[in-house]
């Protein structure tokens, strides 16, 4: 393989949404997000990016959702200095809370003999976040720590006394911005953005229909990305979905944006056309062609000269393999020569076929239903292959199709007209504009 070196810039803009004085039931609340989420945009975009500088800036927007109160919001109170940092390798509580400029004997007394306060002993691993405030001359006034994924652990000052408790975790809500250029793949340049495995994961599905991502990338290829993510109360950040994306290949420029309309929210083109795949490019993430769909082949096992009804994608033995759209399961057991192997059958005449593989995934048997993006089985080598790759046919009527093709339907989901795509146009407006917005700060960047 050849070896490129990795090169990606990244423009990483931040927005912070705050506290809402909003309360909604549950079910309103959703939708809220999103509809805030966005109209928030515009006050975002009015900031801009600073020019020249290293790009984070920090925008505060109205409020999104009911948020859980929380004590940390450092106080601007003067000679009260708050504090946040970590559990180091070998820390003591004391020697920890020391080094925050704590110097307040009672309250580590308190902790010592506090039964639900003491549980922190247990949990000082190295990585712990902890936040404190104090006074100038040491006293500790609250003390916050992690107790689980949900609760957080409160030491508060009560007049002279100490006063242990958990609070549930509160969380606020953000939409990050980042942007990233290929020099290798997707991943690598997307961890030089700094953009998290859950989000180039939903980017390669979100594009997977017109771009693969094997080979079709090319060096200088650029991505934006609008994602949300929630931020606790140490800032440990959380992604969630992507609400807009673009990606630049071969000079040519894609965008989806989610808009939640009916069915729990779809992604679209920015005009509204349904963008969901209908297919699945592939049924391995990131895999390779090693042999592509030809009518005659030299088969490398039989020594003959025989048409080759499908493609072989490269990857280890145990890699993934999904469903490309929703389906029954035909087949799933043993047939010659493609080993383990499943059939799936899917609307309008169409099936999928899976061989080699090393095994099947839990619970999938004939006539069960799997939905598109389903893990299925597992790339092997069972049957006659050569190596671990992962056989796959594309049949319409029962004969068999070139899967990378142009007989493979392409979108699902129907696009919006009517009042639906005036809702949609008004809803994502400002999501497109963020993202002419950032490509305009990055060309202005990286040129
Ligand atoms: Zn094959």
């Amino acid at each position: 393989m050849k070896y490129i070196k990795i090169c990606a810039q990244a423009l990483s803009r931040w927005i912070l949404t705050q506290k809402s004085t909003v309360k909604a039931s549950d079910s309103r609340l959703s939708g809220m997000v999103a509809t805030v989420l966005m109209m928030g945009f515009g006050v975002a975009t009015a900031f801009g990016i600073t020019p020249g500088t290293d790009t984070r800036v920090v925008h505060i927007l109205p409020v999104i959702e009911d948020i859980t109160q929380s004590n940390l919001t450092p106080a601007a109170t003067p000679g009260i200095y708050s504090q946040q940092d970590q559990v180091h390798s070998g820390d003591t509580l004391a020697a920890l809370l020391f080094r925050m400029g704590v110097d307040d004997q009672a309250a580590l007394e308190f902790i010592r003999t506090n039964q639900l306060a003491r549980g922190i002993y247990q949990q000082m691993s190295p990585g712990k976040p902890i936040r404190i405030q104090r006074r100038a001359n040491g006293d500790l006034i609250p003390l916050h720590f992690p107790r689980s994924e949900d609760k957080t652990l409160v030491i508060e000052r009560i007049g002279a006394q100490f006063q242990a408790s958990e609070i549930a975790v509160g969380s606020i809500h953000r939409v990050i911005h980042t942007s990233g250029t290929i020099q290798s793949s997707l991943f690598a340049a997307a961890d030089n953005a700094g953009i998290p495995d859950s989000v180039t994961h939903q980017l390669s599905r979100l594009f997977s229909t017109d771009i693969d991502f094997h080979n079709d990338l090319r060096a200088g290829d650029t991505f934006s990305v609008v994602y949300e993510a929630s931020q606790d109360d140490f800032d440990q950040i959380k992604a969630g979905k992507i609400l807009a994306a673009e990606f630049v290949n071969k000079g040519v420029a894609i965008r989806r944006v989610f808009f939640d309309g009916v069915n729990g929210g779809d992604y679209y083109t920015q005009d509204g056309i349904g963008a969901r795949a209908s297919f699945l490019r592939s049924p391995i993430e990131f895999s390779r062609v090693t042999s592509g769909f030809r009518a005659e082949r030299f088969h490398p096992i039989l020594k003959t000269w025989r048409a080759h009804q499908g493609i072989d994608l490269g990857a280890p033995t145990g890699t993934p393999v999904v469903s490309v759209a929703n389906a029954t399961v035909a087949f799933a057991g043993w047939r010659n020569g493609y080993g383990n192997v499943i059939e799936l059958r899917h609307a309008n005449g169409i099936s999928t076929v899976y061989g080699h593989l090393s095994a099947f995934a839990n619970g999938l048997r004939n006539g069960a239903h799997v939905r598109q993006g389903d893990v299925i089985g597992y790339v092997g080598m069972t049957g006659l292959a050569t190596g671990p790759h992962l056989h796959y046919e594309f049949k319409i009527g029962g004969i068999q199709h070139d899967p990378q093709g142009h007989d493979v339907p392409r979108y699902a989901s129907t696009s919006l007209t009517g009042r639906a795509k005036s809702q949609f146009l008004a809803a994502t407006a400002p999501l497109i504009k963020e993202l002419d917005a950032i490509r305009g700060s990055a060309l202005a960047k990286f040129e």
